[in-house]
């Protein structure tokens, strides 16, 4: 007994559960809403014309009260129902929503298909035969044509054909009239093959909306990952900063803009000073905590109106759109201030410097390319010259600077190297001796169509142009070809580039050149920048082994300029330092620059490098040098860059002075 309960309770759970809207699937009770709802005024157009038609037929024979009051009511629920879809029509309908009124259709649909087969049956003992045949037809085609407008919404369709179909086949069945028995059992049938139809297409378009739900979730998968894609490719993973493809299109973005109206773009390019010996002395770890630490400083100075990115290493970009150039200047000074402000890092405290080069969109730039490369020059300028650690707006002073470097660029790139250039020697003195102890090999253009230019501006150019190896080529050949005719005991120091010491194939060309010129490779001193070496220590440590393999001596060049540590210059198989000339100027004057020279000759003398001090001009920098102890001087004092023809005249005048002092 208790089973046939539960088994009753069960078939009464799944009867529920099959004529209830289903309350776990909401995108198919929402499908099924808006599938509905197209259908539904069709719906009652068929329900009504069927209707008014059927009562015009029993207008003279039935009552009133059933030819019109009925479909009159009917009429009255269509027009508020579709008025309503009317009203609503294009809305979206929340699941819960949706849900509530298909229960509501479903309900109105067993109490319609009631009502309707009532008053249809009631018309029956009012008509003749063939207004009677009118009703069979008039419910059987009602049930078909409302079951196919329900198609989407099961309980109802199905509460229209068993309604319909009961009410249908018992009572012209129980007329007993063979016709009428033939079309109740025809109307079961073709009804039964219409429930199956209905229960396909409901189980064909749940599934449809289950794929298409399985499809929206799969592309707002891809959509989200594609976002973070986005986001990862334009963020900088170190700093979280926006990064240098973010920037560049924020910065073709502000060009494009329409609306600046008197706004300007104003762009800083930030360039760390010092940054490079941190990461080589205390380590990539300590580099990237300094670089963390600064970006949040940027962020914190530049606020909510200045944009800061991380261009890669350390170059920073500062973007801002303001009608006050000035304010933006000041705070892109109090920047390079705060970059002043030491890092406390894991295992140490540094201190770095940052210099800013500004140029602002559209006074000084037409295109947001010019406006980078404007505010990049500014800031190379700036590094250059005394300008470190300081902001440097672009200036018409620079535009021409660029004008004049693109006109050397083509120049030197159509040039006759061979004939173009020529050498100059400046003595390099052993004071100990009074005699010299080389020449240094210093390179001169002159160009056909711009005059003559000196190496200070066309090496540089040369060198962003890539064509520097070819001018060492031609140099070294000439330096080499020089000093083949010199005394056995004569040096030649001949300056490289950094791009001929970090390419292997330079190397290769360096090594053949000086291998075919015939001179004494230990007689040759090549010179190269701290510069260079602070660029790329590991580079610069490769090409000094090879170099030294063939026999050649290496000094490094404007020491004190570059930056570089001890322990590097410690690490590195070198010959000579040069100290720049800078530290020479009015030396005898100046008790800081003697100290300066002091240590660099102890340093020396530890390391057991010759020491040659660049740039004496005066009698009284050379005694002042010659106290401190250093043996071998350079600088006009002693002797300008000459031609190779005053070299012999040199020789001979050095010869003539010192038979006159012994003479004495
Ligand atoms: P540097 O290697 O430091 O060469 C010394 C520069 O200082 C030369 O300028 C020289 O004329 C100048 N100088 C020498 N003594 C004095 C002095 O007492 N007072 C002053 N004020 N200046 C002095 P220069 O010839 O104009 O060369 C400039 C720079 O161009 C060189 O600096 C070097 O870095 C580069 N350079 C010159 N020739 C070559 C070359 O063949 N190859 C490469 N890669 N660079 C070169
Ligand atoms: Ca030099
Ligand atoms: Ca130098």
């Amino acid at each position: 007994m208790s089973t046939l309960i539960e088994h009753l309770s069960s078939s009464a759970k799944t009867v529920r559960k099959f004529f209830s809207v289903p309350s776990d699937k909401p995108d198919l009770v929402t499908a099924q809403h808006k599938a509905f709802q197209s259908q539904m005024p069709l719906l009652y157009i068929i329900l009504l014309t069927n209707a008014w038609i059927l009562s015009g037929s029993f207008i003279h024979t039935a009552p009133a009260l059933l030819t019109l009051g009925a479909p009159i009511v009917l009429t009255t629920v269509g027009c508020i129902r579709v008025s309503r879809w009317w009203l609503s029509r294009g809305q979206e309908t929340a699941p819960e929503r949706a849900r509530i009124e298909l229960t509501r259709t479903n309900m109105l649909a067993w109490l319609l298909a009631v009502l309707f087969c009532t008053w249809a049956l009631s018309l029956y003992p009012y008509g003749e035969w063939s207004q009677k045949m009118q009703i069979a037809f008039f419910m059987a085609i009602t049930a078909v044509g409302c079951t196919f407008c329900l198609l989407h919404l099961r309980p109802a369709a199905v509460a229209v054909m068993v309604t319909c179909n009961l009410a249908f086949f018992s009572f012209f069945l129980s007329t007993g009239n063979a016709t009428f028995v033939a079309m109740a059992i025809n109307m079961v049938l073709v009804c039964s093959a219409l429930l199956v139809i209905l229960m396909i297409n409901y189980r064909d378009f749940n599934a449809l909306v289950e794929s298409r739900q399985v499809l929206f979730n799969e592309q707002a998968k891809t959509l989200a990952l594609s976002n973070e894609n986005f986001a990862l490719a334009n963020r900088d993973t170190l700093t979280d900063l926006p990064n240098r493809r973010s920037f560049f299109a924020a910065l073709r973005a502000e060009v494009a803009r329409t609306d600046l109206g008197d706004k300007k773009i104003v762009l800083g390019i930030i360039d760390l000073d010092g940054f490079k010996p941190i990461n080589d002395t205390y380590g990539h770890m300590a580099g990237d905590a300094l670089l963390c630490q600064l970006a949040d400083r940027l962020q914190l100075l530049a606020g909510g109106d200045i944009r800061v990115y991380r261009l890669g290493g350390d170059e920073f970009a500062l973007l801002q759109v303001t009608d006050d150039i000035n304010l933006a200047t000041e705070i892109a000074e109090d920047i390079c201030v705060a970059i002043c402000e030491p890092f406390r890092l894991p295992f140490c405290t540094a201190r770095i410097s940052g210099t800013i080069g500004m140029a602002v969109y559209p006074d000084m730039a037409q295109d947001e390319r010019e406006l980078f490369e404007n505010a990049d020059y500014a800031m190379y300028r700036a590094k250059r010259g005394t300008g470190r650690g300081a902001v440097r707006l672009f200036s018409k002073e620079d535009e021409a600077e660029i004008k004049r470097c693109s006109h050397i660029e083509q120049a030197l790139k159509i040039a006759d190297l061979d004939n173009e250039l020529t050498l100059m020697f400046q003595p390099i003195m052993d004071i100990s001796t009074g005699r010299p102890h080389g020449f240094e090999a210093l390179a001169r253009w002159t160009s056909p169509t711009l005059g003559r230019v000196g190496p200070n501006e066309f090496i540089p150019i040369a060198e962003r142009a890539g064509i520097i190896s070819r001018i060492t080529v031609v140099l070294m050949r000439k330096a080499l070809a020089e000093a083949a005719t010199w005394p056995d005991h004569m040096h030649l120091s001949f300056n490289l580039s950094v791009f001929d010491i970090s390419s292997p194939d330079a190397l290769l060309r360096i090594t053949e050149i000086v291998q075919a010129s015939g001179v004494d490779p230990a007689r040759i001193e090549l010179e190269i920048t701290e510069t260079a070496m602070v660029q790329d220590f590991t580079t610069f440590l490769l090409a000094v082994d090879t170099l030294k393999a063939l026999g050649v001596g290496i000094s490094l060049d404007d020491f004190g300029t570059g930056y570089s540590s001890l322990k590097q210059v410690h690490s590195l198989p070198l010959d000579k330092l040069k100290v720049d000339r800078t530290f020479v100027s009015q030396i005898d004057e100046n008790v800081a620059s003697q100290k300066i020279i002091k240590s660099l000759v102890a340093l020396c003398n530890d390391l057991n490098l010759a020491c040659v001090v660049e740039g004496v001009e005066t009698e009284d920098e050379l005694k002042t040098i010659r106290q401190l102890g250093c043996h071998l001087v350079q600088g006009y004092y002693y002797g300008r860059p000459m031609e190779s023809t005053a070299i012999t005249d040199f020789f001979q005048g050095l010869e003539e002075e010192a038979c006159a002092r012994a003479s004495l």
